[in-house]
């Protein structure tokens, strides 16, 4: 797909999902698309569904209109996922997905088997959200648009941290700031700032992480009734794997928290050498390469082993 325009002929209903627990690169690619389209494209009907976004997207124009359930029966004629790396992914609008006549997936997740109609996937790309800028009309970007895609880049590059940042993620990036929104404030108030809640539970997680594997893999954890003691849920945990990530001597940073009794998340990130996307696909998770998660159920030593295990193993292929 050169360009979205392509598959919006004769189309009159549309529908834009994220995937479950939205994070900003979700929230931004699927806002951004809804937004260019309502701007551009007038005559097609267009839903955005995304799983209760967090407040702090609230900046983004048209937040008010993201539907948070599916409804009654539709059939639209196209329905397209921004940022979802695989079907049972989808947030909400499943259902939708299948019944729509046409079906297009935007994405940046290697893992991604390509589960829709038109797959626009590229998985050396470090956000949904400039996967999507490469099929848009710069020229009709405008700065309700940027907002929204900004929002994903920061997010999904650590602020252009990470090594998926690109030339080109930096040029687009430009392009963007171009159109003149307060990107300190947004990158001040949607990725760094914490409640204090949120900085009191990762101070907790940090001081109770452990270090296995000869130090080259750091452990944190919470369980369910640390999370109820603090009040908080999985929303309000976003950065503490990245902390964990950054301590020195670290290959793999592994931060799990109890769902449910007996149920974990698991988030995996990597300073490079062991690829986290092998290890979250072999326990039906996905990701990228730097930076995976997947779901497990059993006692929390049974996860950290097992998990832990297979990073070994490819610490062991590279002799590391
Ligand atoms: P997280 O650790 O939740 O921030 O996720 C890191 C990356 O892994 C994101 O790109 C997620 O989309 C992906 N990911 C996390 N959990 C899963 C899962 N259970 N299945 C597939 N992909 C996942
Ligand atoms: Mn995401
Ligand atoms: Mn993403």
């Amino acid at each position: 797909m050169k360009n979205i325009a392509e598959v919006l002929e004769h189309v009159k209903t549309m529908g834009i999902a994220g995937h479950i627990r939205p994070d900003g690169d979700c929230v931004g690619s699927c806002m951004a698309l809804y937004l260019y389209i309502r701007q551009w494209y007038p005559d097609i009907d267009v839903d955005v569904y995304l799983d209760h976004p967090k407040p702090v997207f609230g900046y983004i124009d048209s937040m008010e209109n993201v539907k948070m359930q599916a409804e009654e029966k539709k059939e639209y004629d196209l329905f397209v996922t921004c940022d979802v790396s695989a079907k049972d992914r989808i947030a909400l609008a499943g259902e939708y997905f299948d019944s729509a006549k046409k079906t297009v997936c935007i994405d940046h997740h290697v893992s991604n088997p390509g589960f829709a109609d038109i797959n626009h996937i590229c998985g050396e790309i470090s956000s949904a959200c400039e996967v999507l800028y490469g099929v848009l009309s710069p020229e009709k970007v405008n700065r309700s648009v940027a907002t929204a895609i900004y929002t994903g880049m920061i997010h999904d590059t650590g602020v252009f941290q990470y090594s998926s940042t690109s030339p080109e993620t930096m040029r687009i990036a430009g392009e963007l700031m171009k159109t003149g929104f307060n990107f300190s404030k947004i990158i001040d108030e949607s990725f760094y700032q914490k409640t204090y809640i949120q900085n009191q539970v990762m101070g907790r997680v940090l001081a109770e992480s452990i270090m296995v594997l000869n130090g080259k893999c750091i452990v944190g954890y919470l369980k369910r009734k640390e999370m109820d003691l603090y009040g908080v849920d999985g929303k309000d945990l976003d950065g503490i794997v990245s902390q964990l990530r950054l301590t020195a001597g670290v290959e793999v940073a592994i931060f799990l928290y109890e769902m449910e009794s007996q149920t974990f998340k698991v988030s995996l990130r990597s300073n490079g050498k062991v690829d986290v996307s092998r290890v979250a696909v072999f326990f039906g998770g996905g990701g990228h390469t730097r930076a995976a998660g997947c779901d497990l159920q059993g006692s929390m030593y049974d996860v950290v082993n097992n998990i832990t295990a297979q990073i070994e193993k490819q610490l062991q292929e590279q002799n590391i």
